[in-house]
């Protein structure tokens, strides 16, 4: 493949070495730190490296799983914008188990009194468009299992930061992590090897990946992990049983 195109379908990849250095703006990065949610500056920081340093010969766009108010969405969209790839962003925008009434994560004037039920999709897209990343993030507004179902373009990146309960994490990677491309990247959040430190399933499915033989690990910040996908299909693993 022509080293600057990723073919007819997705926009034009830069040659490597493009722009890739270079970190986010100051202005970007103040917004992303006031943008509400749960992402550490540095783990941001080390989400936007890891996307950036992709090279044009993994084609296709980046994804997350999970968004909330549009905190992370600044960190890889601004790194679409800078590789001319886009980011698609999946969210029920209803909140995960945690961030329910009566929850630790719950925060009450992002609930819509008309439907009863927490929306934080407006919020998202003002943190998108405040900005200036609406041509390069696109929502997709659904439960991410329904989505993958349909989804078949191999991801230059996939960030999985969805809902942290046993099901809906283990679903995310099984749904999801056939979807990497070889040579792309597989970032984790909130894997916390220490069962005091946080929830136990973003820690399973990573060590899932790993145990699957298609992914090694790269980098990490905190609680991200950021593995690369191997060109070899993803051995079958099991959930763990026991908890
Ligand atoms: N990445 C965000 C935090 C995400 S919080 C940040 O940087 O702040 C987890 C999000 O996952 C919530 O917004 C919740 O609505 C979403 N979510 C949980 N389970 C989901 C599912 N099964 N399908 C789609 N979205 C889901
Ligand atoms: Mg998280």
């Amino acid at each position: 493949m022509n080293a600057s195109s990723t073919g007819a379908r997705g926009p034009t990849v830069p040659p490597d070495g493009v722009e890739r250095a270079a970190g986010p703006s100051a202005e970007l990065r103040r917004r992303a730190e006031a943008a509400r949610g749960f992402l550490p500056p540095e783990e941001g920081l080390a989400l936007h490296h890891a996307a950036c340093a992709l090279t044009a010969e993994v084609p296709g766009p980046l994804m997350e799983i999970g968004s909330y108010c549009g905190k992370s969405a600044l960190y890889l969209g601004d790194a679409a914008r800078r590789t001319g790839r886009v980011l698609f962003c999946i969210d029920h925008h209803r909140g995960s188990e945690e961030n329910q009434p009566g929850w630790e994560w719950h925060e009450p004037d992002l609930v819509d009194p008309a439907a009863g039920r927490l929306d934080t999709l407006p919020h998202f897209r003002r943190t998108v468009h405040d900005a200036g990343l609406e041509d390069v993030v696109v929502a997709v507004v659904g439960e991410s299992a329904t989505v993958a179902g349909w989804w078949t373009t191999p991801l230059a990146l996939l960030f999985i930061d969805g809902g942290h309960g046993e099901d809906p994490a283990h679903r995310d990677y099984e749904c999801w992590a056939p979807l990497v491309a070889p040579g792309g990247r597989l970032a984790i959040h909130d894997v916390f090897p220490d069962p005091a430190d946080g929830g136990r399933p973003p820690f399973e499915i990573y060590n899932r990946a790993l145990a699957s033989g298609a992914f090694v690990e790269l980098d990490g910040c905190g609680s991200l992990r950021v593995l690369q996908r191997l060109d070899t299909p993803l051995r079958p693993t099991s959930r763990p049983s026991v908890h």
